[in-house]
C-alpha cells in the first residue's frame, strides 16, 4: 500500500512573487528550495513505480526556474514520467520557458481567478501590474497550443461573481477551468448558498452553449485508491495538498516520510496511525474522489490537537465540497441539466 501513489507532487520551492490572500500554502518561508540530493532521494523511492505523474508547484515555482528545468530534464531523461506539470501565477512566464515546456510536453497549470478587480483582491502580490503580467502569461500559453489548465479559486467574499468570471475566463479563450473554493476561509451558510447558486447557474450556462468540459471536474471523479506523496522543500512528506494549508505545527504530526537523509522513504513514526488511518480509508473507499480524499486528510489534520482550532472551518468547507460533487455528478451523467 506505502506504494500505491497517485501523484509525485513536488513543492520544491516555497518561494512566491505573489500574496494572494487565501494562499493554499500559508506558511512559507520565502526562502526554501529543494536541495538536488533530496529531489534524486525522492526519484530513487519512485522509480521502482514509475511511470508517474509529476506535479511541480510551490510558491512559485517559475522563481526558482533554473532548479525546476533539471528537474523536469532529469525525470525525463530517465523516462520516470507518464505527465508532468507545473502550477504557476504565469506572472514569470517567458518564450524561452515556453519553449522548454513544450519540448518536454509539460502541462502548465495556471491560477486565474477571473476580472482583474477579482484578482486584485484575491492576490494583493508585491506589485502594481501582476495582473497584466498574469494575463499576458496565459495568453503566451493559449499561443503556444500546448497543453493547460486553469484553476480558478473563490474567496467566499467573491462567490456573487463566480458566474461573471467564469464566463470572462471562457471568453479570453480558456477552455478548462477549475472552480475551486478557498479553502480555511470563512464558508459559513450564507457565503456556501451563493458559491453553489453561482456554481449551478455555471454549469447550466456550461452545457447550454454546448461547451462541456469548460468546468474542469478531474477532483469529483474516481480516484485510483492511492495517495500523493506530496515533498516541501524540505523533503518531509505529506499525503495531499490541503495539508499545506495548516500551519507546521500541525503538519509535524501529519509527516509520512523524509527524503532528506536518504531515499528509503521509511514511514515516520509520529505519523504512523495516521498513516494507518488513510491506507484503510483508501482501501475501503477505493472509487471515492480526489476530492473526498483531500477531505478526508483535512479532518485527520483537525483531530491533531493543534489542528482542532480549524475544525469549524474545515467541516464547513467539506459541506460545500459535497453539494459541489452532487452537482458535478449530476453534470457528468447528463447532458441537459437544469439547475
Ligand atoms: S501564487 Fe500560489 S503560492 Fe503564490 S501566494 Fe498565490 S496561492 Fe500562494
Amino acid at each position: 500500500m506505502i506504494k500505491k501513489i497517485n501523484h509525485v507532487w513536488l513543492f520544491f520551492t516555497d518561494r512566491c512573487n505573489l500574496g494572494c490572500g487565501y494562499c493554499f500554502y500559508k506558511y512559507r518561508t520565502q526562502s526554501q528550495v529543494i536541495a538536488l540530493k533530496t529531489f534524486e532521494n525522492i526519484l530513487k523511492f519512485v522509480r521502482p513505480m514509475a511511470p508517474m505523474e509529476f506535479v511541480f508547484s510551490g510558491g512559485e515555482p517559475l522563481m526558482d526556474a533554473a532548479r525546476l528545468k533539471e528537474m523536469i530534464a532529469e525525470i525525463s531523461g530517465q523516462g520516470l514520467n507518464r505527465y508532468m506539470s507545473v502550477q504557476t501565477n504565469a506572472t514569470l512566464l517567458n518564450e524561452e520557458l515556453m519553449e522548454f515546456f513544450l519540448t518536454h510536453g509539460v502541462n502548465l497549470e495556471v491560477g486565474i481567478d477571473g476580472d482583474e478587480t477579482t484578482t486584485q483582491r484575491n492576490r494583493p502580490g508585491i506589485g502594481p501590474y501582476y495582473y497584466a503580467d498574469i494575463v499576458r502569461g496565459v495568453n503566451l500559453v493559449l499561443r503556444s497550443q500546448g497543453p493547460y489548465t486553469t484553476t480558478m479559486v473563490v474567496h467566499p467574499s467573491g462567490a456573487a461573481k463566480l458566474f461573471d468570471n467564469l464566463k470572462y475566463l471562457a471568453a479570453m479563450g480558456l477552455k478548462s477551468i477549475e472552480v475551486h473554493p478557498a479553502f480555511l476561509e470563512v464558508w459559513d451558510k450564507a457565503a456556501a448558498g451563493v458559491f453553489l447558486d453561482q456554481y449551478r447557474r455555471a454549469c447550466a450556462w456550461e452545457l447550454k452553449e454546448g461547451r462541456h468540459g469548460l468546468i474542469g471536474r478531474g477532483y469529483s471523479e474516481p480516484s485510483r485508491g492511492a495517495w500523493d506523496l506530496l515533498s516541501v522543500p524540505s523533503g518531509k512528506v505529506l499525503a495531499n495538498w490541503l495539508l499545506l494549508s495548516f500551519p507546521e505545527e500541525v503538519r509535524e504530526c501529519l509527516y509520512l516520510m523524509d527524503f532528506s537523509q536518504g531515499p528509503s522513504g521509511e514511514p515516520l513514526a509520529q505519523a504512523g496511525p495516521y498513516f494507518k488511518a488513510l491506507q484503510e480509508h483508501l482501501a475501503g473507499h477505493p472509487n471515492c474522489s480526489y476530492r473526498s480524499i483531500s477531505n478526508f486528510n483535512a479532518l485527520q489534520a483537525v483531530k491533531t490537537p493543534p489542528g482542532r482550532r480549524y475544525e469549524e472551518r474545515v467541516r464547513a468547507y467539506i459541506d460545500l465540497c459535497e453539494q459541489i460533487e452532487a452537482i458535478d455528478h449530476k453534470i457528468m451523467g447528463a447532458t441537459a441539466w437544469q439547475p
